[in-house]
Protein backbone atom coordinates (compact mmCIF):
# COMPACT_ATOMS: atom_id res chain seq x y z
CA UNK A 1 0.00 0.00 0.00
CA UNK A 2 0.89 3.44 -0.96
CA UNK A 3 1.48 6.01 2.33
CA UNK A 4 1.23 9.79 2.01
CA UNK A 5 4.79 10.22 2.96
CA UNK A 6 5.71 8.46 -0.14
CA UNK A 7 3.60 10.26 -2.44
CA UNK A 8 5.55 13.33 -0.93
CA UNK A 9 8.14 14.76 -3.34
CA UNK A 10 9.41 16.87 -0.49
CA UNK A 11 12.92 17.48 -1.34
CA UNK A 12 13.28 18.03 2.72
CA UNK A 13 11.70 14.89 3.84
CA UNK A 14 14.07 12.81 1.47
CA UNK A 15 16.99 15.15 3.15
CA UNK A 16 15.28 14.18 6.59
CA UNK A 17 14.84 10.04 5.41
CA UNK A 18 18.39 10.34 4.79
CA UNK A 19 19.48 11.70 8.25
CA UNK A 20 21.67 8.69 9.69
CA UNK A 21 19.94 6.49 12.76
CA UNK A 22 22.06 7.90 15.43
CA UNK A 23 20.54 11.39 15.72
CA UNK A 24 23.23 12.30 17.90
CA UNK A 25 25.68 12.12 16.06
CA UNK A 26 27.19 15.29 14.50
CA UNK A 27 25.72 16.59 11.47
CA UNK A 28 28.08 20.14 11.41
CA UNK A 29 31.03 21.51 13.12
CA UNK A 30 31.67 24.95 12.12
CA UNK A 31 35.18 26.85 12.66
CA UNK A 32 34.09 27.51 16.23
CA UNK A 33 33.69 24.22 17.40
CA UNK A 34 30.48 24.55 17.92
CA UNK A 35 28.54 21.48 16.95
CA UNK A 36 25.09 20.41 15.46
CA UNK A 37 23.40 17.00 15.91
CA UNK A 38 20.96 15.48 13.31
CA UNK A 39 18.48 15.84 15.96
CA UNK A 40 19.38 19.74 16.04
CA UNK A 41 18.91 19.86 12.22
CA UNK A 42 15.76 17.45 12.84
CA UNK A 43 14.32 19.81 15.88
CA UNK A 44 15.53 23.39 14.38
CA UNK A 45 14.23 23.23 11.28
CA UNK A 46 10.55 21.71 12.80
CA UNK A 47 10.55 25.64 14.83
CA UNK A 48 11.58 27.30 11.91
CA UNK A 49 8.91 25.73 9.34
CA UNK A 50 6.48 25.89 12.77
CA UNK A 51 7.26 30.14 12.35
CA UNK A 52 6.85 30.17 9.04
CA UNK A 53 3.43 28.09 9.02
CA UNK A 54 2.08 30.08 11.79
CA UNK A 55 2.35 33.27 9.46
CA UNK A 56 -0.68 32.20 7.36
CA UNK A 57 1.01 33.24 4.25
CA UNK A 58 -0.54 30.56 1.06
CA UNK A 59 1.73 27.40 0.02
CA UNK A 60 4.32 29.03 -2.36
CA UNK A 61 4.94 31.71 -1.41
CA UNK A 62 8.80 32.90 -1.43
CA UNK A 63 11.04 33.76 1.36
CA UNK A 64 14.01 36.06 0.30
CA UNK A 65 16.83 35.31 2.45
CA UNK A 66 19.94 38.00 2.45
CA UNK A 67 22.05 36.70 5.05
CA UNK A 68 25.84 36.07 5.95
CA UNK A 69 26.54 32.35 5.69
CA UNK A 70 25.37 30.37 8.57
CA UNK A 71 24.19 27.18 9.77
CA UNK A 72 21.27 28.90 10.72
CA UNK A 73 20.99 29.87 7.18
CA UNK A 74 21.32 26.46 5.64
CA UNK A 75 18.30 25.42 8.70
CA UNK A 76 16.60 28.31 7.22
CA UNK A 77 16.48 27.18 3.72
CA UNK A 78 15.65 23.22 5.26
CA UNK A 79 12.97 24.87 6.69
CA UNK A 80 11.11 26.53 3.93
CA UNK A 81 11.04 23.56 1.85
CA UNK A 82 10.27 21.40 4.88
CA UNK A 83 6.84 24.33 5.19
CA UNK A 84 6.33 23.67 1.76
CA UNK A 85 7.43 27.40 0.67
CA UNK A 86 10.12 28.79 -1.87
CA UNK A 87 13.73 29.71 -0.81
CA UNK A 88 14.96 32.49 -2.58
CA UNK A 89 18.68 33.29 -1.67
CA UNK A 90 20.40 36.77 -2.34
CA UNK A 91 23.82 36.98 -2.00
CA UNK A 92 24.65 39.49 0.79
CA UNK A 93 27.02 41.35 -1.67
CA UNK A 94 23.89 43.06 -3.30
CA UNK A 95 22.85 46.66 -2.53
CA UNK A 96 19.97 48.46 -2.28
CA UNK A 97 19.45 48.62 -6.63
CA UNK A 98 20.11 45.00 -6.65
CA UNK A 99 17.41 44.15 -3.54
CA UNK A 100 15.09 46.97 -4.83
CA UNK A 101 14.75 44.85 -8.35
CA UNK A 102 14.89 41.30 -6.91
CA UNK A 103 12.18 42.16 -4.08
CA UNK A 104 10.09 44.27 -6.49
CA UNK A 105 9.81 40.94 -9.11
CA UNK A 106 9.66 38.18 -6.68
CA UNK A 107 7.21 39.19 -4.56
CA UNK A 108 8.10 37.65 -1.36
CA UNK A 109 5.78 37.18 1.49
CA UNK A 110 8.85 36.80 4.06
CA UNK A 111 11.82 38.82 4.17
CA UNK A 112 14.98 37.82 6.10
CA UNK A 113 18.29 40.47 6.26
CA UNK A 114 20.95 41.01 8.98
CA UNK A 115 19.92 43.01 11.89
CA UNK A 116 22.47 45.87 10.42
CA UNK A 117 20.92 45.66 7.15
CA UNK A 118 17.43 45.94 8.71
CA UNK A 119 16.58 49.85 8.28
CA UNK A 120 16.67 49.51 5.19
CA UNK A 121 15.66 46.38 3.51
CA UNK A 122 12.24 46.61 5.80
CA UNK A 123 11.73 49.77 4.19
CA UNK A 124 12.22 48.78 1.09
CA UNK A 125 10.59 45.82 2.07
CA UNK A 126 7.30 47.13 3.56
CA UNK A 127 7.35 49.67 0.99
CA UNK A 128 6.38 47.01 -1.28
CA UNK A 129 3.90 45.62 0.47
CA UNK A 130 6.43 42.80 2.48
CA UNK A 131 4.50 41.69 5.46
CA UNK A 132 7.05 39.85 7.74
CA UNK A 133 10.78 41.04 8.04
CA UNK A 134 13.15 39.03 10.21
CA UNK A 135 16.91 39.11 11.48
CA UNK A 136 19.38 36.20 11.25
CA UNK A 137 22.85 37.31 12.73
CA UNK A 138 26.35 35.33 11.96
CA UNK A 139 26.14 34.85 16.01
CA UNK A 140 22.68 33.56 15.81
CA UNK A 141 21.03 36.44 17.33
CA UNK A 142 17.85 38.22 15.65
CA UNK A 143 14.28 38.05 15.78
CA UNK A 144 13.70 34.81 13.33
CA UNK A 145 15.49 32.82 16.24
CA UNK A 146 13.69 34.13 18.94
CA UNK A 147 10.56 34.14 17.28
CA UNK A 148 10.90 30.22 16.28
CA UNK A 149 12.02 29.29 19.63
CA UNK A 150 8.30 29.51 21.24
CA UNK A 151 7.12 26.54 18.07
CA UNK A 152 7.17 23.09 18.58
CA UNK A 153 9.80 21.06 17.62
CA UNK A 154 7.83 18.42 15.49
CA UNK A 155 6.27 18.88 12.25
CA UNK A 156 4.97 16.92 9.26
CA UNK A 157 6.29 18.28 6.35
CA UNK A 158 4.06 19.91 3.69
CA UNK A 159 2.75 17.43 1.03
CA UNK A 160 4.63 18.94 -2.60
CA UNK A 161 4.28 17.44 -5.92
CA UNK A 162 7.43 16.44 -7.97
CA UNK A 163 6.70 20.10 -10.39
CA UNK A 164 5.95 22.29 -6.98
CA UNK A 165 8.26 24.96 -6.41
CA UNK A 166 11.15 24.94 -3.78
CA UNK A 167 13.73 27.85 -4.92
CA UNK A 168 14.43 30.70 -7.20
CA UNK A 169 17.71 31.50 -8.13
CA UNK A 170 18.58 34.85 -9.72
CA UNK A 171 20.82 34.58 -12.50
CA UNK A 172 22.75 37.99 -13.88
CA UNK A 173 20.72 39.17 -16.49
CA UNK A 174 22.91 40.05 -19.83
CA UNK A 175 20.50 43.64 -20.19
CA UNK A 176 20.60 43.94 -16.76
CA UNK A 177 17.57 42.35 -16.06
CA UNK A 178 18.15 39.57 -13.44
CA UNK A 179 15.96 36.02 -14.40
CA UNK A 180 14.63 34.02 -11.64
CA UNK A 181 15.16 30.37 -12.65
CA UNK A 182 12.39 28.25 -11.06
CA UNK A 183 13.46 25.05 -9.61
CA UNK A 184 11.09 22.25 -8.24
CA UNK A 185 11.28 20.02 -5.57
CA UNK A 186 11.75 16.96 -8.19
CA UNK A 187 14.66 19.30 -10.10
CA UNK A 188 16.89 19.36 -6.92
CA UNK A 189 16.17 15.77 -5.60
CA UNK A 190 16.61 13.69 -9.06
CA UNK A 191 20.38 15.70 -9.84
CA UNK A 192 21.10 14.77 -5.60
CA UNK A 193 20.50 11.18 -6.05
CA UNK A 194 22.25 11.17 -9.64
CA UNK A 195 24.95 13.04 -8.09
CA UNK A 196 24.84 10.61 -4.93
CA UNK A 197 25.52 8.31 -6.90
CA UNK A 198 27.69 9.19 -9.72
CA UNK A 199 30.02 10.48 -7.30
CA UNK A 200 30.08 7.78 -5.03
CA UNK A 201 29.58 9.26 -2.12
CA UNK A 202 30.29 6.68 1.21
CA UNK A 203 29.21 5.69 4.32
CA UNK A 204 31.85 8.07 6.38
CA UNK A 205 32.46 10.70 3.78
CA UNK A 206 33.36 14.16 5.51
CA UNK A 207 32.56 17.33 3.66
CA UNK A 208 34.62 20.57 4.11
CA UNK A 209 31.81 22.95 3.24
CA UNK A 210 33.58 26.22 2.29
CA UNK A 211 31.36 27.62 -0.26
CA UNK A 212 28.91 30.52 -0.12
CA UNK A 213 24.94 29.76 0.55
CA UNK A 214 23.28 31.76 -2.63
CA UNK A 215 24.52 30.12 -5.40
CA UNK A 216 23.81 26.74 -6.53
CA UNK A 217 27.32 24.98 -5.89
CA UNK A 218 27.28 25.53 -1.88
CA UNK A 219 23.51 25.49 -1.32
CA UNK A 220 22.46 22.79 -3.79
CA UNK A 221 25.26 20.69 -4.51
CA UNK A 222 27.32 20.48 -1.62
CA UNK A 223 24.61 20.68 1.11
CA UNK A 224 22.05 18.06 -0.87
CA UNK A 225 25.38 15.64 -1.45
CA UNK A 226 26.11 15.74 2.39
CA UNK A 227 23.05 15.31 3.47
CA UNK A 228 21.69 12.97 1.49
CA UNK A 229 24.51 11.06 2.59
CA UNK A 230 23.66 11.70 6.26
CA UNK A 231 27.65 12.85 6.25
CA UNK A 232 29.36 15.19 8.57
CA UNK A 233 30.37 18.50 6.88
CA UNK A 234 33.13 20.59 8.35
CA UNK A 235 31.46 23.90 7.99
CA UNK A 236 33.65 27.04 7.10
CA UNK A 237 31.56 30.32 7.19
CA UNK A 238 34.17 31.86 5.04
CA UNK A 239 36.57 30.21 2.88
CA UNK A 240 40.13 30.53 4.28
CA UNK A 241 42.82 28.72 2.58
CA UNK A 242 44.77 27.75 5.92
CA UNK A 243 41.42 26.52 7.78
CA UNK A 244 40.65 24.03 4.48
CA UNK A 245 44.23 22.58 4.74
CA UNK A 246 43.84 21.98 8.40
CA UNK A 247 40.44 20.23 7.91
CA UNK A 248 41.82 18.36 4.93
CA UNK A 249 43.26 15.21 7.15
CA UNK A 250 39.36 14.83 8.55
CA UNK A 251 37.59 15.10 5.42
CA UNK A 252 37.12 12.93 2.86
CA UNK A 253 35.19 15.13 0.03
CA UNK A 254 36.02 19.42 -0.84
CA UNK A 255 33.64 21.26 -3.50
CA UNK A 256 35.57 24.37 -4.55
CA UNK A 257 35.67 26.76 -7.53
CA UNK A 258 38.62 27.20 -9.51
CA UNK A 259 40.24 30.45 -7.12
CA UNK A 260 39.81 28.60 -4.32
CA UNK A 261 42.19 25.77 -5.98
CA UNK A 262 44.38 28.66 -6.65
CA UNK A 263 44.32 30.06 -3.37
CA UNK A 264 45.00 26.36 -1.49
CA UNK A 265 47.85 26.11 -3.99
CA UNK A 266 49.57 28.92 -2.39
CA UNK A 267 49.48 26.98 0.83
CA UNK A 268 52.66 25.51 1.91
CA UNK A 269 50.67 22.84 3.95
CA UNK A 270 49.03 21.45 1.56
CA UNK A 271 50.87 18.18 1.17
CA UNK A 272 50.26 14.97 -0.28
CA UNK A 273 50.49 13.78 3.70
CA UNK A 274 47.85 16.15 4.33
CA UNK A 275 45.26 14.91 1.73
CA UNK A 276 46.23 11.28 2.22
CA UNK A 277 42.74 10.92 4.25
CA UNK A 278 40.38 12.73 0.78
CA UNK A 279 38.70 11.16 -1.62
CA UNK A 280 37.50 13.72 -4.14
CA UNK A 281 38.18 17.05 -5.18
CA UNK A 282 35.58 18.83 -7.29
CA UNK A 283 35.61 22.00 -9.06
CA UNK A 284 33.45 23.54 -11.29
CA UNK A 285 30.91 26.94 -11.55
CA UNK A 286 34.20 28.50 -14.32
CA UNK A 287 36.69 26.91 -16.03
CA UNK A 288 39.52 25.11 -14.23
CA UNK A 289 42.88 26.29 -15.75
CA UNK A 290 44.80 22.95 -16.96
CA UNK A 291 47.34 24.69 -14.82
CA UNK A 292 45.91 24.01 -11.81
CA UNK A 293 44.79 20.65 -12.85
CA UNK A 294 48.38 19.39 -13.36
CA UNK A 295 50.09 21.49 -9.93
CA UNK A 296 46.90 19.83 -8.10
CA UNK A 297 47.88 16.48 -8.69
CA UNK A 298 51.46 17.24 -8.30
CA UNK A 299 51.06 18.57 -5.16
CA UNK A 300 47.87 16.50 -3.48
CA UNK A 301 48.42 13.87 -5.05
CA UNK A 302 44.98 13.67 -6.26
CA UNK A 303 42.90 14.24 -9.47
CA UNK A 304 40.48 17.19 -9.08
CA UNK A 305 36.85 16.49 -10.87
CA UNK A 306 35.62 18.90 -12.87
CA UNK A 307 32.00 19.16 -13.54
CA UNK A 308 29.62 22.05 -15.23
CA UNK A 309 26.25 22.96 -14.08
CA UNK A 310 24.27 26.23 -13.76
CA UNK A 311 21.43 27.56 -11.71
CA UNK A 312 18.79 27.58 -14.56
CA UNK A 313 20.04 23.21 -14.58
CA UNK A 314 21.66 22.38 -11.41
CA UNK A 315 24.74 19.72 -12.80
CA UNK A 316 24.62 18.84 -16.13
CA UNK A 317 28.34 17.43 -16.78
CA UNK A 318 30.76 15.53 -15.10
CA UNK A 319 34.22 13.82 -15.00
CA UNK A 320 34.01 10.11 -13.71
CA UNK A 321 34.30 9.14 -10.27
CA UNK A 322 34.68 5.67 -9.98
CA UNK A 323 37.33 4.20 -12.32
CA UNK A 324 34.35 1.58 -13.67
CA UNK A 325 32.85 4.81 -14.84
CA UNK A 326 35.87 5.69 -17.29
CA UNK A 327 38.41 2.63 -18.07
CA UNK A 328 40.36 1.94 -19.78
CA UNK A 329 40.87 5.60 -20.93
CA UNK A 330 42.22 8.02 -18.52
CA UNK A 331 39.07 9.20 -16.36
CA UNK A 332 39.07 12.74 -15.58
CA UNK A 333 40.18 14.52 -18.33
CA UNK A 334 41.74 17.97 -17.54
CA UNK A 335 40.34 21.03 -19.51
CA UNK A 336 37.13 18.86 -20.13
CA UNK A 337 33.77 19.19 -18.27
CA UNK A 338 33.08 15.18 -18.69
CA UNK A 339 30.28 13.21 -20.31
CA UNK A 340 26.80 14.04 -19.21
CA UNK A 341 25.61 13.04 -15.96
CA UNK A 342 22.96 9.91 -16.03
CA UNK A 343 19.45 10.86 -17.22
CA UNK A 344 20.79 14.35 -18.51
CA UNK A 345 21.11 15.05 -22.60
CA UNK A 346 23.53 17.23 -23.79
CA UNK A 347 24.40 18.22 -27.68
CA UNK A 348 26.08 20.61 -29.20
CA UNK A 349 23.95 22.66 -32.02
CA UNK A 350 24.81 25.14 -34.87
CA UNK A 351 22.48 28.33 -35.43
CA UNK A 352 19.87 26.13 -36.38
CA UNK A 353 19.62 23.51 -33.90
CA UNK A 354 21.04 20.94 -35.56
CA UNK A 355 23.33 18.54 -34.11
CA UNK A 356 26.92 19.16 -35.07
CA UNK A 357 29.20 15.90 -35.33
CA UNK A 358 31.99 14.89 -32.64
CA UNK A 359 35.09 17.28 -32.50
CA UNK A 360 32.57 20.43 -33.53
CA UNK A 361 32.16 23.91 -31.89
CA UNK A 362 28.53 25.27 -31.06
CA UNK A 363 25.74 25.72 -28.94
CA UNK A 364 25.36 23.65 -25.52
CA UNK A 365 21.67 22.58 -25.45
CA UNK A 366 20.81 20.18 -22.78
CA UNK A 367 17.23 18.49 -21.60
CA UNK A 368 16.57 16.16 -18.35
CA UNK A 369 14.58 16.30 -15.22
CA UNK A 370 16.74 18.50 -13.24
CA UNK A 371 16.14 21.35 -16.13
CA UNK A 372 14.36 24.23 -14.45
CA UNK A 373 10.67 24.73 -15.66
CA UNK A 374 11.75 28.55 -16.66
CA UNK A 375 12.17 32.02 -15.71
CA UNK A 376 9.36 33.76 -12.91
CA UNK A 377 7.20 35.41 -14.16
CA UNK A 378 8.66 35.81 -17.64
CA UNK A 379 7.40 33.28 -20.11
CA UNK A 380 8.46 35.14 -23.60
CA UNK A 381 12.43 34.87 -22.00
CA UNK A 382 11.66 31.29 -20.65
CA UNK A 383 10.01 30.33 -24.89
CA UNK A 384 13.32 31.66 -26.04
CA UNK A 385 15.62 30.11 -24.39
CA UNK A 386 14.00 26.59 -25.10
CA UNK A 387 13.61 24.89 -28.13
CA UNK A 388 11.60 21.57 -29.17
CA UNK A 389 13.67 18.72 -31.29
CA UNK A 390 11.84 16.45 -34.33
CA UNK A 391 11.24 14.23 -31.38
CA UNK A 392 9.32 16.72 -29.57
CA UNK A 393 12.17 17.16 -27.00
CA UNK A 394 12.42 20.51 -25.24
CA UNK A 395 15.62 21.49 -24.77
CA UNK A 396 17.10 24.45 -22.72
CA UNK A 397 19.93 26.75 -24.72
CA UNK A 398 22.58 27.05 -21.93
CA UNK A 399 24.12 30.32 -23.55
CA UNK A 400 27.30 27.77 -23.68
CA UNK A 401 29.86 27.13 -26.77
CA UNK A 402 31.04 23.93 -26.65
CA UNK A 403 32.52 20.47 -28.24
CA UNK A 404 32.21 16.75 -27.44
CA UNK A 405 34.94 14.81 -28.30
CA UNK A 406 34.73 10.88 -28.08
CA UNK A 407 36.80 8.97 -25.22
CA UNK A 408 37.28 5.09 -24.37
CA UNK A 409 36.60 2.18 -26.27
CA UNK A 410 33.78 -0.23 -26.51
CA UNK A 411 30.96 -0.05 -23.97
CA UNK A 412 33.33 2.47 -21.88
CA UNK A 413 33.31 5.01 -24.72
CA UNK A 414 31.67 8.15 -23.71
CA UNK A 415 31.79 11.91 -25.26
CA UNK A 416 33.55 14.24 -22.81
CA UNK A 417 32.07 18.06 -22.75
CA UNK A 418 34.80 20.72 -23.23
CA UNK A 419 33.06 24.66 -22.16
CA UNK A 420 35.12 26.76 -24.99
CA UNK A 421 33.47 29.92 -24.19
CA UNK A 422 30.19 31.90 -23.84
CA UNK A 423 27.62 33.23 -26.34
CA UNK A 424 26.54 35.65 -23.96
CA UNK A 425 29.07 37.78 -22.82
CA UNK A 426 29.39 36.58 -19.27
CA UNK A 427 32.50 37.85 -17.52
CA UNK A 428 33.34 34.77 -14.41
CA UNK A 429 35.62 36.37 -11.45
CA UNK A 430 36.22 34.53 -8.53
CA UNK A 431 33.13 31.55 -9.76
CA UNK A 432 30.77 34.78 -9.64
CA UNK A 433 28.79 35.77 -12.89
CA UNK A 434 29.02 39.22 -14.08
CA UNK A 435 27.56 40.83 -16.88
CA UNK A 436 28.96 43.51 -18.96
CA UNK A 437 25.58 45.17 -20.06
CA UNK A 438 24.54 45.73 -16.33
CA UNK A 439 28.18 47.38 -15.23
CA UNK A 440 27.50 49.33 -18.60
CA UNK A 441 24.65 50.58 -17.87
CA UNK A 442 25.41 52.05 -14.22
CA UNK A 443 28.38 53.92 -15.60
CA UNK A 444 26.82 54.84 -18.60
CA UNK A 445 24.13 57.13 -16.30
CA UNK A 446 26.60 58.55 -14.99
CA UNK A 447 26.96 62.37 -15.22
CA UNK A 448 29.91 62.92 -18.32
CA UNK A 449 29.60 59.44 -19.88
CA UNK A 450 29.29 59.08 -22.96
CA UNK A 451 29.61 55.31 -23.32
CA UNK A 452 31.08 52.77 -21.64
CA UNK A 453 32.72 48.65 -22.44
CA UNK A 454 32.79 46.12 -19.78
CA UNK A 455 35.39 43.28 -20.88
CA UNK A 456 37.01 40.39 -18.62
CA UNK A 457 40.79 39.59 -18.93
CA UNK A 458 42.84 36.92 -17.69
CA UNK A 459 43.59 37.23 -13.97
CA UNK A 460 46.19 34.96 -11.93
CA UNK A 461 43.69 35.22 -9.15
CA UNK A 462 40.29 35.50 -10.14
CA UNK A 463 40.27 33.94 -13.64
CA UNK A 464 38.56 36.55 -15.45
CA UNK A 465 39.32 40.77 -13.71
CA UNK A 466 36.52 42.56 -14.72
CA UNK A 467 37.92 46.24 -16.58
CA UNK A 468 36.00 49.56 -17.58
CA UNK A 469 36.65 51.21 -21.28
CA UNK A 470 34.98 54.70 -20.40
CA UNK A 471 34.26 57.44 -23.44
CA UNK A 472 33.47 60.87 -21.61
CA UNK A 473 30.86 63.13 -22.79
CA UNK A 474 32.28 66.12 -25.50
CA UNK A 475 33.96 68.96 -23.15
CA UNK A 476 33.48 66.56 -19.80
CA UNK A 477 36.74 65.74 -17.98
CA UNK A 478 36.24 61.98 -16.48
CA UNK A 479 38.61 60.81 -13.58
CA UNK A 480 38.51 56.70 -13.84
CA UNK A 481 39.46 56.42 -10.06
CA UNK A 482 36.41 58.47 -8.83
CA UNK A 483 33.79 56.36 -11.66
CA UNK A 484 35.01 53.27 -9.90
CA UNK A 485 34.69 54.68 -6.23
CA UNK A 486 31.00 55.48 -6.94
CA UNK A 487 30.34 52.25 -8.62
CA UNK A 488 31.42 50.89 -5.13
CA UNK A 489 28.54 52.32 -3.64
CA UNK A 490 26.19 51.36 -6.06
CA UNK A 491 26.61 47.45 -6.79
CA UNK A 492 28.42 44.28 -5.75
CA UNK A 493 32.37 44.84 -4.80
CA UNK A 494 32.82 42.16 -7.32
CA UNK A 495 31.26 43.07 -10.05
CA UNK A 496 33.03 46.58 -9.83
CA UNK A 497 35.52 46.69 -12.50
CA UNK A 498 39.54 46.43 -10.98
CA UNK A 499 40.69 49.32 -13.66
CA UNK A 500 38.81 51.38 -15.36
CA UNK A 501 40.60 53.26 -18.55
CA UNK A 502 38.88 56.80 -19.78
CA UNK A 503 39.85 56.81 -24.05
CA UNK A 504 38.41 59.21 -26.37
CA UNK A 505 36.79 56.20 -28.77
CA UNK A 506 35.58 52.81 -28.09
CA UNK A 507 36.92 50.55 -31.22
CA UNK A 508 33.78 49.82 -33.14
CA UNK A 509 33.36 46.95 -36.38
CA UNK A 510 31.44 48.25 -39.86
CA UNK A 511 28.39 47.27 -38.20
CA UNK A 512 28.51 49.75 -35.23
CA UNK A 513 29.24 46.97 -32.76
CA UNK A 514 31.62 47.52 -30.09
CA UNK A 515 34.56 45.24 -30.74
CA UNK A 516 35.10 43.59 -27.13
CA UNK A 517 37.40 41.76 -28.91
CA UNK A 518 40.25 44.01 -29.35
CA UNK A 519 39.72 45.52 -25.89
CA UNK A 520 40.33 42.33 -24.46
CA UNK A 521 43.33 41.44 -26.64
CA UNK A 522 44.77 45.20 -25.51
CA UNK A 523 44.41 44.65 -22.07
CA UNK A 524 45.03 41.08 -21.83
CA UNK A 525 48.78 41.18 -19.61
CA UNK A 526 47.09 43.56 -17.78
CA UNK A 527 46.72 41.47 -14.66
CA UNK A 528 49.42 38.60 -15.66
CA UNK A 529 51.80 40.79 -16.33
P1 LIG B 1 25.81 29.88 -12.57
O1 LIG B 1 24.40 29.88 -13.02
O2 LIG B 1 26.17 31.04 -11.72
O3 LIG B 1 26.17 28.60 -11.89
O4 LIG B 1 26.73 30.01 -13.86
C1 LIG B 1 26.65 29.05 -14.85
C2 LIG B 1 27.72 29.24 -15.89
O5 LIG B 1 29.00 29.01 -15.32
C3 LIG B 1 27.62 28.23 -17.00
O6 LIG B 1 26.65 28.57 -17.95
C4 LIG B 1 29.03 28.22 -17.54
O7 LIG B 1 29.22 29.33 -18.41
C5 LIG B 1 29.87 28.44 -16.30
N1 LIG B 1 30.44 27.19 -15.78
C6 LIG B 1 29.98 26.41 -14.78
N2 LIG B 1 30.81 25.36 -14.59
C7 LIG B 1 31.80 25.47 -15.51
C8 LIG B 1 32.96 24.70 -15.83
N3 LIG B 1 33.29 23.62 -15.15
N4 LIG B 1 33.74 25.14 -16.86
C9 LIG B 1 33.42 26.25 -17.55
N5 LIG B 1 32.37 27.02 -17.28
C10 LIG B 1 31.56 26.63 -16.28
Amino acid sequence: MTTPTQLNHNLFAALRAAFPTDLDATAIETETGALYSWRDLERATAMLANLLGSLEIPPGSRVAVHVEKSVEALLLYLATLRAGFVYLPLNTAYQEAELDYFIGNAEPAVVVCAGKNFPWISKLAFGKGVAHVFTLNEDRSGTLLDRAAHFADTQTPAIKAADDLAAILYTSGTTGRSKGAMLSHGNLLSNAQVLKDYWDWQPGDVLIHALPIFHVHGLFVASHGALLNGSKMLWLSKFDPKAVVERLPRASVFMGVPTLYVRLLQEAGLTREACANMRLFISGSAPLLIETFRDWQERSGHTILERYGMSETIMLTSNPCRASDGEPTPQRLGGTVGPALPGVGVRVVDDADRSLPAGEIGNVQVRGPNVFGGYWRMPEKTAEEFTTDADGQRWFKTGDVGRLDRHGQGSAARDYLSIVGRSKDLIITGGYNVYPAEIEGYLNDMPGVAESAVVGVPHPDFGEGVIAVIVPKPGATLEAEALVGALKAKIANYKVPKRAFVVSELPRNAMGKVQKNLLRDGHRELFTR
